[in-house]
C-alpha cells in the first residue's frame, strides 16, 4: 500500500469523526433543550416558491425578503408571468429585497431553467423528492446562481430532505465550538457537517444553530454566559475562559495593542464576512 501523500492519517480522520460526532450529540441535547427540539412537519412553501424566496433572502433580513416575496406574488400571478415580465420591473416590485438589479434576473433565469427542465409539468419540482439526495442537489445547484446553501434549503423545507443549509449563523457557530477543521470554509463545511449528522437530526441542528447564532453567540460579542455550550466550546476555551495559547497567539500575528480589535480578530480569522 502506497503511503498517504500528505494530510492527515486515516486514523486522525476516524479520531475528529468521533469526537465531532461525540460534540453534536451534547449540541443536539442542549440546544434542543433549550429551543424546544424543533422538528419539520410539513412544506412551509413549494419548492419553486421556496427556491425564489431563497434567492430574495439573499443578503438581506427575513423580514424584507417575505415582503418582496409578498410583492412579487401580488403583482404576478403565474411564474410565466413572473419570466415575462420586464427585468427592470421585476425589479422596481421586489426592490424592498435589497439588491434588486441582481435578484430580479437572477429569479427569471433560475424560473427559465426550471421551466425547462420541467417540461410537461411546468415549474413542478416535486420529482426532486424521489432523485438520490445528492442528484437532488446537483440538478439544484446546475441553476444559475445557486449554490449548495440554497439548494438544500429547498430540499429541507419543502421536501423534509436531509440536506443540510449552513447559513452565516451556523457556520459561526459550529467554527467556534470547534466542528470544523480550521480553514474549512462554508462550501466545504456543507459536507463536513451534513456527513456527521443522522438524517433525522439535520432539520434540528440547523433550526438550533440558527437560532442560537441569533439569540446567544451573536457575530459581536457572543454571550457565552447564557449558553449551555461553554464546557465543548473551543472558542470558548481558546478565547473567552483565559489568554489564548501561544500557538493561538501566533496564528493571529501581532500583539493586543488594541484588544477588543484583537479579539474580533481571533473570532473572526477563519469567518467570511457577514
Ligand atoms: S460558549 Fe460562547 S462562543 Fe461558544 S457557542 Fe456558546 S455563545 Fe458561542
Amino acid at each position: 500500500m502506497s503511503p498517504r501523500a500528505s494530510g492527515p492519517s486515516r486514523q486522525k480522520l476516524a479520531a475528529e469523526r468521533r469526537r465531532r460526532r461525540a460534540k453534536i450529540e451534547v449540541i443536539l441535547d442542549r440546544l434542543g433543550e433549550r429551543y424546544d427540539h424543533p422538528r419539520w412537519s410539513t412544506p412551509r412553501l413549494d419548492p419553486t416558491a421556496e427556491l425564489v424566496l431563497t434567492i430574495l433572502s439573499q443578503n438581506t433580513s427575513d423580514t424584507n425578503s417575505a415582503r418582496a416575496f409578498d410583492l412579487l406574488r401580488a403583482a404576478y400571478p403565474t411564474w410565466d408571468a413572473v419570466l415575462a415580465a420586464d427585468t427592470a420591473e421585476l425589479a422596481d416590485v421586489i426592490r424592498p429585497g435589497g439588491l434588486a438589479n441582481v435578484k430580479a434576473p437572477r429569479i427569471q433565469a433560475v424560473l427559465a431553467e426550471v421551466r425547462d427542465g420541467t417540461a410537461g409539468t411546468p415549474f413542478d419540482l416535486s420529482f426532486l423528492a424521489a432523485l438520490p439526495l445528492e442528484e437532488a442537489k446537483a440538478w439544484l445547484v446546475d441553476l444559475p446562481g445557486i449554490g449548495p446553501k440554497t439548494a438544500a434549503i429547498v430540499l429541507l423545507f419543502a421536501f423534509g430532505r436531509p440536506a443540510l443549509p449552513v447559513d452565516t449563523h451556523v457556520f459561526r457557530v459550529a467554527t467556534r465550538l470547534g466542528l470544523l477543521p480550521p480553514k474549512t470554509d462554508v462550501v466545504r463545511s456543507h459536507g463536513i457537517l451534513e456527513g456527521s449528522l443522522e438524517p433525522d437530526e439535520v432539520y434540528a441542528f440547523h433550526v438550533e444553530l440558527i437560532r442560537h447564532g441569533r439569540e446567544v453567540c451573536h457575530a459581536q460579542r457572543p454571550a457565552c454566559e447564557l449558553c449551555p455550550l461553554t464546557d465543548i466550546c473551543t472558542y470558548y476555551r481558546e478565547v473567552v475562559s483565559r489568554a489564548p495559547r501561544p500557538s493561538v497567539r501566533r496564528a493571529i500575528g501581532a500583539e493586543p495593542t488594541d484588544p477588543e480589535a484583537w479579539r474580533e480578530k481571533l473570532l473572526h480569522g477563519a469567518l467570511p464576512p457577514e
